[in-house]
């Protein structure tokens, strides 16, 4: 009974949050239908886990919004071979919906609470092409670089350079950029004369913190 009535938020936060919205990649789509957000949320918050919004998840943090996760993930092209980089685990949603479509995901949460219970969380999902660093994620995970995806879930001023130099030839990156109070999506590919960005929407996301954040 409660397996259907959140499988069916679930088709619903698909077709009215994402397909309307024109998010058309087969498999992110599948993997959002399928994977339980309302066991990433605080359990006062499971009924508003399908709402279209962000929502708080403990220590000041947030779970984005469903579209935003949609749209970070199709932004780096997430393929079954491909080993990508998360910054900012959070709870462990959008880690879980990459861990889904690729082999292997490294993710970097500087907050140990949070990347805690994410761990927890996704271990008993079964989970576990996922590794966990507690750190400041804006520097990257040189020892396992290169990388086919990286997401950056926090705002940032300028796309942090050394998460550039752990790209992979062709490898994309999703990165909030702007201001604290708001920033736009850039995305940007690696290739031969450097990495090419585009802009794929505005957004507000919480503050990057560290060696390549925000200095006010
Ligand atoms: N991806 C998360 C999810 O699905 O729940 C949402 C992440 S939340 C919007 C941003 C996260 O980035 C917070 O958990 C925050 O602690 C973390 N964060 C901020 N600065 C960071 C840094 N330099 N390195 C790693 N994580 C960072």
């Amino acid at each position: 009974m409660i397996a259907d009535s959140t499988r069916s938020a679930r088709r619903r936060m698909v077709r009215r949050q994402l397909l309307a919205r024109g998010v058309d990649d087969r498999r992110v789509l599948a993997a959002m239908a399928t994977i339980p957000r309302h066991l990433f949320v605080p359990p006062s918050l499971a009924g508003a886990a399908y709402d279209d919004a962000p929502l708080p998840v403990g220590e000041a943090q947030t779970i984005s919004q469903p579209f935003m996760v949609a749209l970070m993930t199709v932004a780096v092209q997430p393929r079954r071979t491909h080993s990508v980089l998360e910054i900012g685990t959070g709870s462990g949603y959008q880690t879980a919906i990459l861990a889904h479509l690729v082999r292997r995901v490294y993710t970097i949460e500087r907050l140990p609470a949070l990347a805690e219970s994410a761990r927890g969380r996704l271990a008993s999902l079964g989970y576990d092409n996922v590794e966990y660093h507690v750190g400041d994620g804006s520097l990257g995970w040189p020892e396992t670089a290169p990388f086919d995806g990286i997401l950056v879930t926090a705002a940032a001023p300028l796309i942090p350079g050394p998460l550039i130099d752990q790209l992979a030839p062709g490898g994309r990156i999703a990165v909030p950029v702007g201001d604290r109070a708001l920033q736009e999506l850039i995305v940007g590919v690696s290739g031969p004369s450097g990495l090419a960005t585009y802009r794929a929407g505005a957004c507000r996301f919480v503050p990057l913190i560290g060696a390549h954040a925000f200095s006010y």
